[in-house]
């Protein structure tokens, strides 16, 4: 008997209601992302993109369904800190050095300095902060920034990794470079990603499949597979035609609104 590894995620009937009924902001979402998965969530700003990674992040209750994380309820899940999270904005601490912010998740669970010191520059030479250990946040770019907040992210080496939108606020050229690194990052960690973004072409060059959700009362109406890239000639891939007609997929996916049938790029059934 094989054994199966515990999905990172396990979401069925998640509902949202905020404001005493006014707002609906999620309905009926049903996703199951196993071990070590890249999944994307794209869709219209406001139909629920954060929502749903905070109701995960156990930030926010849902108003219905079930949510597992790894085997646990969301709220076991926190406490445990199976997750790392790593938003747009960096949200690093002005007055710590970057080792500093990076050993804050270890500091937090009593992890010993020795141990804190080995696990932060082992992170910093992942990211390639290794010579900014001892700036401050205000001394570094915005794209170095969000390499500390995703090096913090994985401190504890969690099974699972909620992003929002993490690389909105960098230029094209970083913006790719980072997406190259948090690939390499994940693969060598074995952590699942739930990714939220924007970017039709940063979902399809992530992610093994890309959740495609409807405006408010956000719902999933469309999941393709979009893995199997060959990451080693990761440059490349952006510019091929698999490439191209994936995002020509999520596009239409996305435009078409619920009810449609999505293809992948095989042109297979996934409803
Ligand atoms: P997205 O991340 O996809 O842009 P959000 O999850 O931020 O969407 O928001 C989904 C909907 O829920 C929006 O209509 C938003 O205004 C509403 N919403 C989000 N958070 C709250 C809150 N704390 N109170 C009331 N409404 C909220
Ligand atoms: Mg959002």
């Amino acid at each position: 008997m094989t054994v199966q590894p515990i999905p990172a995620v396990e979401l069925a009937g998640v509902g949202k209601i905020f404001s005493a009924g006014a707002v609906t902001a999620l309905a009926d979402i049903g996703l199951t992302v196993a071990a070590g998965e890249f999944v994307s969530l794209i869709g219209p700003s406001g139909c629920g993109k954060s929502t749903l990674l905070r109701i995960i992040a156990d930030l926010e209750q849902p108003s219905a369904g079930t949510v597992v994380v790894h085997g646990k309820t969301a709220r076991q899940a926190r406490l445990d800190q199976d997750y790392g999270i790593a938003f747009q904005q960096a949200g690093l601490l002005d007055w710590r050095t970057v080792q500093e912010n990076v050993e804050l998740p270890l500091q937090l669970h009593g992890v010993a300095k020795r141990e804190r010191r080995a696990r932060s520059a082992e992170l910093l030479e992942i990211t390639g902060l290794t010579d900014f250990a001892r700036r401050f946040p205000a001394e570094l770019s915005g794209g170095m920034q969000q390499r500390v907040a995703i090096a913090r992210a994985l401190a504890r080496k969690p099974p699972l990794l909620l992003m929002d939108e993490p690389f909105g606020a960098l230029d094209e050229m970083t913006r790719e470079r980072m997406q190259g690194e948090l690939l390499r990052i994940a693969e060598e960690t074995g952590a699942a990603v739930v990714f939220v973004t924007h970017s039709i072409p940063e979902a399809v060059f992530l992610s093994d499949r890309v959740v495609v959700m409807s405006p408010r009362p956000g719902r999933v109406t469309a999941v393709l597979d979009t893995g199997g890239w060959d990451r080693a000639a990761e440059e490349d891939v952006r510019s091929t035609d698999a490439f191209f007609s994936a995002v020509a997929a999520v596009r239409a996916a996305l435009h078409e609104g619920p009810g449609t049938v999505a293809k992948t790029t095989a042109g297979q059934d996934l409803r």
